[in-house]
């Protein structure tokens, strides 16, 4: 299989002060297209930066991110811009992501911006609708607004959204963790299936080790913005080898117990 991300030794500082926080501490970590790569780790540990840096928001302070063998911080801001379209974000807040005076038609084409000869009109209706047949939704439901959704149906817009574009790599920042469990487990069964039926690569960014055990093909684990233990999913979560992950593994309720295949509409 081949590799579609390569994150290359990075490390990114922030200066508070005098002092410096080392968000992310020389971490390294590959993507196979079409795999599902788990990060975990406590609050603070350094996840969303590293999201944000892969998704060419900020900058690392050392390091780099090779997305399809094009280095991200080596584009001129043109090719980045065309290069954008392969990458898209789910982030973790079902409410404040989406505009609220916005039509859901409207929120989920947003991202067509970043391609010069995106459909429009009716063909951009037909796109749209089938997106949100795509994620569990009524095609219909573009003509509504977020506030008559539930917080696991906007999360299924957030990723019609993030999908329209095609993205070969989607980001997903704690996008479960402001749901209750049956309905993380609803989306983790469309992520699952959309990686079935787009192979589409996911980084699935959590701070609940017990929501990667049975959607990831791969977990990282990360402390203090070091990656301490990465394996299969069966070897971290079943033989932690570090004291941190075991300790993580406790703390957590594992979503496999729960009901795996609840495909009723959140
Ligand atoms: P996580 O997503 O795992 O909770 P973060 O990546 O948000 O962790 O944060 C990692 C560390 O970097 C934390 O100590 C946080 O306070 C710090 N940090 C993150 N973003 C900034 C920023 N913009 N300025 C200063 N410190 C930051
Ligand atoms: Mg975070």
């Amino acid at each position: 299989m081949s590799t579609l991300l390569d994150i290359r030794n990075l490390t990114r500082d922030f200066r508070l002060g005098s002092s410096t926080v080392t968000a992310l501490d020389n971490v390294s970590l590959t993507l196979n297209a079409g795999e599902i790569l788990g990060i975990v780790g406590e609050s603070g540990s350094g996840k969303s930066t590293l999201a944000r840096i892969v998704m060419a928001l900020d900058l690392p302070t050392s390091g780099t991110v090779v997305l399809d063998q094009q280095d991200l911080f080596d584009l001129n801001p043109r090719a980045l811009r065309k290069a954008r379209r392969d990458f898209q974000m789910v982030f973790q807040d079902p409410y404040g992501s989406l505009n609220p005076r916005h039509r859901v038609g409207r929120i989920i084409a947003e991202p067509l911006h970043l391609i010069a000869d995106a459909p429009k009109g009716s063909q951009r209706r037909a796109m749209v609708g089938a997106l949100l047949a795509d994620v569990g939704l009524d095609p219909e439901d573009q003509d509504r607004f977020p506030h008559e959704f539930s917080g696991g149906q906007r999360q299924r817009i957030a990723i019609a959204r993030a999908l329209i574009t095609k993205p070969r790599l989607l980001v997903a920042d704690e996008a479960t963790s402001a749901l209750d469990l049956t309905v993380q487990r609803q989306i983790l069964d469309l992520i699952l299936d959309l990686r079935r039926k787009h192979g589409i690569a996911v980084l699935f960014i959590t701070h609940n080790i017990g929501v990667v055990q049975d959607i990831c093909d791969t977990v990282a684990v990360m402390q203090n913005g070091k990656l301490v233990e990465v394996g299969t999913a069966k070897a971290v979560l079943d033989a932690p080898s570090q004291i941190y992950t075991q300790r993580l593994l406790a703390a957590e309720p594992r979503l496999d117990v729960i009901g795996r295949k609840a495909r009723h509409r959140s």
